[in-house]
């Protein structure tokens, strides 16, 4: 497969800055913007909820227009009715079409990370990596789908032919996340469209104009109207969407209540339902970073600290839980909070920028929660920065001393808030790890091979980096997922993630 991720922007360049800064500026003279419902092709603009800059929140980034029930029904039956054709034009034609998709992502580049910036508060760098990103799932997806079209790895006989053909499924419904806003959800779509399927995407609603943005891409690239649908609005739209007969797989990545709910519901069969709908949920994490007592810190410390605060923590791939062994866990603590006063914490706009805004109040309000906890707990907490006043701002703040047990170490948090606790040793580490309902990624350091390699089979995580920081999956390198309560083991940007969104057929003659 001749597959290479898109190159990220050279940010330590200042005419790259410079035409990031023109985009910026270009995006807001721009808003609000618009976004509408998509419908098979019809665009329905009738605004009825906001999303907002959420270092600025009284800057509306775009008025969209929320989907009712017969909108739901309109897509699914949109999509279901455009699907077949769709599929039937072959991998090679939709995945050129994918491929010019993506083109049309690199040409607007900039007012995509723009649009990042304003609209979920991303740094710039986090920005440009989430359309590099997007751009990626379209091509990545694109070439699989062209190979697993050819792909025929069944035994044969003489006498006998055996075939097997992977068939779309039908409607994919998306249900996609506010943190990756470009990426996930055109990642998500694309998996379903470069397989033949008719897709329905609803965004979160704090990001439907990121969202938007892709699905007009893939228009103008040239996916046919009602095999992409648009469906932006609040979690009831989402519900619908998932309850709707008409769809057969869900794509999901999100919280783990929504995931467990949307897996619940699938298996509800309505009156005349022939089929049983398939789930790809992407849940959360509690993810922990295994510090050996031989771990170099110069290596930990700033690693350590970019998983677990950069973009604010709000990755589900992010750092929350810190295992270190007592012999060197004064050190690191020592050092990491040098780390942690030296992080810039400020507007997503301002380059640099390594803790921005967090998404909304409600995050602010559930890091303040969990801090009195740990507070209440006797816990130490350092929490050095100033916080700018407006915005949704939270200092990025380290606790250690935690009793066994804290729901501060063993919850999903979601925010800039990493919890750091001693261990006897990497056994011990990894016992906890194992304990942990969630197994999404993990981290290690350590210098010794054989700790490496122990560790590595020990842990149910479904990414563990050693030696490095935790996040920023590449596709096609790092195919991302977890298991247990972090989602359903399909890894997205991996070999296998599109079989999910088909349903294999085996035909055999006799010759
Ligand atoms: N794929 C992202 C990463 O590796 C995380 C995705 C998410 O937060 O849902 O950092």
């Amino acid at each position: 497969m001749n597959f290479i991720n898109e190159p990220l922007l050279e940010l330590r360049r200042a005419p790259v800055r410079e035409t990031l800064v023109d985009a910026l500026a270009a995006l807001d003279a721009q808003l609000p913007l618009r976004v509408p419902v998509i419908v098979g092709g019809d665009r329905r603009d009738a605004p009825s909820f906001e999303s907002t800059d959420p270092g600025a929140p009284d800057r509306v980034v775009a008025l969209a227009t929320s989907a009712t029930t017969a909108d739901v029904d309109a897509a699914v039956r949109a999509a279901s009715a455009a699907a077949p054709a769709w599929e039937d034009r072959g991998a090679h034609a939709r995945a050129a079409i994918l491929s010019r998709a993506a083109g049309e992502l690199r040409r607007r580049r900039s007012t995509l990370a723009a649009l990042a910036v304003r609209e979920c508060a991303k740094p710039w760098a986090e920005a440009d990596a989430d359309v590099c990103e997007a751009i990626d799932f379209l091509e990545y997806y694109a070439q699989q789908a062209i190979a697993l079209e050819g792909s025929n790895g069944l035994v044969q006989l003489p006498g006998e032919r055996n075939t097997i053909r992977y068939a779309a499924r039908g409607v994919v419904a998306v249900i996609g996340p506010w943190n990756f806003p470009l990426a996930i959800p055109c990642g998500m779509v694309a998996a379903g469209l470069a397989t033949g399927n008719g897709v329905v995407l609803k965004p979160a609603e704090q990001s439907p104009a990121c969202a938007h943005a892709v699905v007009e891409a893939l228009l103008t690239a040239g996916v046919p109207e009602g095999v992409i649908n648009f469906l932006p609005g609040e979690g009831d739209v989402g519900a619908a969407l998932v309850a709707h007969p008409g769809v057969h797989t869900i794509a999901f990545t999100g919280s783990g209540a929504v995931g467990l709910e949307i897996l619940r519901k699938s298996t509800e069969l309505a009156p005349g339902q022939r089929h049983l709908k398939r789930v790809v949920a992407e849940m959360g994490g509690k993810n922990c970073v295994i510090v050996d007592a031989d771990a170099d810190l110069d290596d930990v410390v700033p690693a350590l600290a970019y998983s677990a605060f950069g973009f604010a923590g709000q990755k589900c791939s992010a750092a929350s839980r810190a295992l270190v062994h007592e012999r060197i866990a004064d050190a690191l603590l020592e050092r990491l909070h040098g780390a942690v006063e030296a992080l810039l914490v400020d507007q997503a706009q301002r380059f640099g920028v390594d803790v921005p805004p967090v998404i909304e109040p409600a995050t602010q309000e559930r890091v303040a929660r969990y801090l009195q906890i740990a507070r209440d707990e006797g816990a130490r907490i350092y929490q050095p920065s100033d916080a700018p006043e407006h915005g949704h701002f939270v200092a990025p703040a380290v606790v250690d001393g935690l009793p066994r047990g804290s729901r501060v170490a063993e919850e999903e948090i979601f925010g800039p808030l990493l919890a750091v606790q001693r261990v006897a040793s990497v056994d011990e580490a990894c016992e906890i790890v194992s304990d942990s309902p969630f197994a999404l990624t993990g981290g290690l350091f350590s210098r010794d091979p054989g700790t490496v390699e122990r560790v590595s089979r020990a842990l149910p995580v479904g990414n563990l980096y050693v030696n490095r920081h935790i996040t920023g999956a590449m596709v096609g390198r790092q195919p991302f997922g977890g298991n247990r309560l972090s989602g359903t083991g399909t890894k997205a940007g991996g070999p296998d993630y599109l079989f999910h969104f088909v349903e294999p057929r085996v035909v055999t003659e006799d010759t």
